[in-house]
């Protein structure tokens, strides 16, 4: 019989699942706590550019057990696992170098299918030829998974780039020493809204030691450090990559079909859910540029000028010999 108990149990599934007949009732478990879809929507209101208010931060919950972790699986295999497979069959066409800290993983910032692009991860999205890990993930990607864009991916309120600035006493020397590119690059900068900041950190008259506390994510030096700091590691990428000998030998997949790599800065600000671009794209010499239609960052333009015109124009190569 099929008693109103069945019909609850019916109705749960198949709002839980949009394959409800692959459902391995058997395998499921309760939850002790709510369990988000998998490769949930970001938590930003569709259409707007807000913040999210605190009623809005407070309406979902994170994993936080491992019966959570569990049932997160279970979810994904009677779900989005068959969207997966079939993405699995095509080559991923974007790599995205980004940061450990960046809870948002690029699937989730931009809708992807599970499975269509892949990451490579480290504290504050750093790239360098002398980090044997990032450089081989950008030669396989490159070589044998024939990716098309390269993406160095920041984000506001970065901890990695949190520790550059405030240099805590808290941090191990590993972590510091990891992050000493953007200490550097914080104490070399000539970008107004890091000069501004360092210089209200500096120690005043009668003391011995500066500002040690983190800034606020929206701190304007704060934010220009991060912008800076990815401009860093796609000018990296630039002059001392594998992408060099790509460019002149050519990419071609295994049915000899040439493969246009194109390496592109983007910020992403967790407050609004935008994603801004920082015109710093680059690809094979003669290759025009496609077109970036992420908003471009006016506010990082002072420091890096396009080589003909002095200012950053769209689509056009970033001169990587000027600014610092
Ligand atoms: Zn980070």
């Amino acid at each position: 019989m099929f008693t109103m108990k069945a019909f609850a149990v019916f109705l749960f599934l198949v709002t839980v699942s949009a394959h409800p007949l692959v459902i391995d009732v058997s395998s499921r478990e309760p939850s002790p706590s709510p369990v988000p879809a998998p490769a949930a929507a970001p938590r930003q209101v569709p259409g707007s550019q807000a913040p999210l208010n605190s009623a809005q931060l407070n309406s979902t919950t994170g994993l936080h057990t491992l019966q959570d972790l569990y049932q997160g699986n279970q979810n994904f295999r009677q779900g989005a696992r068959l969207q997966a497979a079939k993405v699995l069959d095509e080559a991923p066409s974007f790599m995205f170098l980004g940061c450990v800290d960046n809870r948002l993983s690029p699937s989730t910032i931009f809708n992807a299918p599970a499975g269509s692009i892949i990451t490579h991860n480290n504290i504050a999205n750093q790239y360098s030829s002398k980090d044997p890990s990032a450089d081989a993930a950008v030669a396989y990607a490159i070589e044998s998974l024939h990716v098309q864009h390269i993406i160095v991916l920041g984000h506001y309120g970065c901890k990695g780039v949190e520790t550059a600035i405030a240099k805590s006493d808290k941090s191990s020397r590993l972590v510091r020493n990891w992050v000493k590119p953007i200490s550097d690059l914080y104490s070399s900068s000539r970008r107004q809204e890091i000069v501004v900041l360092r210089d209200a950190r500096k120690p005043r008259r009668g003391q011995d030691q500066g500002v040690k506390t983190a800034p606020p994510a929206s701190d304007p030096g704060f934010r220009a450090l991060v912008e800076e700091n990815v401009k860093r590691g796609v000018k990296e990428l630039r002059k001392h990559s594998i992408l060099t000998k790509a460019y002149a030998r050519g990419v071609r997949t295994d049915k000899n079909e040439i493969v246009d790599v194109f390496v592109h800065g983007f910020v992403y600000d967790e407050a609004t859910g935008d994603v801004h671009d920082l015109n710093v794209s680059f690809g094979p010499p003669g290759k025009p540029i496609p077109n970036v239609p992420f908003q471009a960052l006016k506010a990082a333009k002072n420091f890096h000028r396009d080589a003909s015109s002095g200012s950053i124009t769209s689509g056009k190569v970033w001169d990587f010999g000027s600014g610092k």
